[in-house]
C-alpha cells in the first residue's frame, strides 16, 4: 500500500519544492511546502507594522490570520493568507531575511502546525520543510531528508534566482544561505534535523529526476 503521508524535510535550498512536487505529481498527490507558509505569515508581519521581534504581537497575529491552501498547480497547494494568495511575493529579499526569525517563535509555530495537519488529515499528502517528519506529521509512513553540501546549494538557489532573471551573486545567496541555515539548525523549536527513522539522501551528485525516481521507488515499495 502507498504511504498516505510523505514527510520530505531538508536544509534551504536542497530542493525539497521541486522534488515534492514532482513527486507529488506522479504519485496522484497533492503537495505542499511549510516554507512558504511561514514564508506568507511573514510577509504579513512585514504589511502590518509589528516588530518581528515582537513575540507576543505576533502569536495573536498567527491566532487572527486566516490560513488555507488553493492550487497553484492541480496538484501543487499555495498558501492563502486572509483570502489572499500572495505567493507571487514570498520569495523576495525582504521576506527572505526575516522569515527565519518569525518561525522561531513557539506560539507562531503552534498555529500553522495546526492548519498543516488539518491539511494532511486529506491524505495522499507530500509536504515540505524543516519539521514534517519530527514535528508536523511524526506518523508520517515515509519520512525522508535530503541533504547537498552548502556551496552546491548556492550554487542551485543562485542559478535560480538567474533562470528567474533576478539580480544574483553567488557571494550574497552563499552567506544568507549559511545564516539561515544556522538559525533553523539552532533554534530550540522545531530544529531541523532528521527523524530518527527518516531515510537521509545525498542529493549533491543527483539530479532532480534520479531524487525523485528514488523516493518514488521507496514510496511504492513501503
Ligand atoms: O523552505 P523555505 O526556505 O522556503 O523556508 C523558509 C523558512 O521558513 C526557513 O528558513 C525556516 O526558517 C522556516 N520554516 C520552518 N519550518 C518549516 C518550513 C520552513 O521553520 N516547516
Amino acid at each position: 500500500m502507498k504511504p498516505q503521508l510523505i514527510a520530505i524535510d531538508g536544509p534551504v535550498a536542497v530542493g525539497k519544492s521541486s522534488v515534492g512536487s514532482l513527486l507529488a505529481k506522479r504519485l496522484g498527490y497533492v503537495f505542499f511546502d511549510t516554507g512558504m507558509m511561514y514564508r506568507a505569515f511573514t510577509w504579513k508581519v512585514l504589511n502590518s507594522g509589528i516588530s518581528i521581534e515582537d513575540e507576543k504581537k505576533l502569536c495573536q497575529l498567527a491566532n487572527t490570520t486566516k490560513f488555507d491552501f488553493v492550487p497553484l498547480q492541480e496538484w501543487h497547494l499555495s498558501p492563502l493568507i486572509d483570502d489572499e494568495d500572495v505567493s507571487s511575493k514570498l520569495l523576495c529579499p525582504e521576506v527572505e531575511a526575516q522569515v527565519s526569525l518569525a518561525s522561531k517563535i513557539a506560539g507562531v509555530r503552534q498555529t500553522l502546525i495546526l492548519e498543516q495537519r488539518k491539511l494532511a488529515q486529506r491524505g495522499k499528502v507530500v509536504m515540505a520543510g524543516r519539521d514534517i517528519g519530527t514535528v508536523v506529521l511524526p506518523w508520517a509512513e515515509l519520512k525522508i531528508f535530503l541533504t547537498a553540501s552548502t556551496e552546491e546549494r548556492a550554487r542551485r538557489r543562485h542559478k535560480e534566482l538567474l533562470k528567474r532573471g533576478e539580480n544574483s551573486s553567488l557571494e550574497i545567496v552563499l552567506a544568507d544561505l549559511k545564516k539561515r541555515d544556522e538559525m533553523d539548525i539552532h533554534r530550540t523549536i522545531s530544529p531541523l534535523k532528521p527523524a530518527e527513522d527518516a531515510i537521509i539522501i545525498d542529493t549533491e551528485n543527483l539530479s532532480l529526476e534520479q531524487v525523485v525516481d528514488k523516493i518514488y521507488t521507496l514510496a511504492v515499495n513501503l
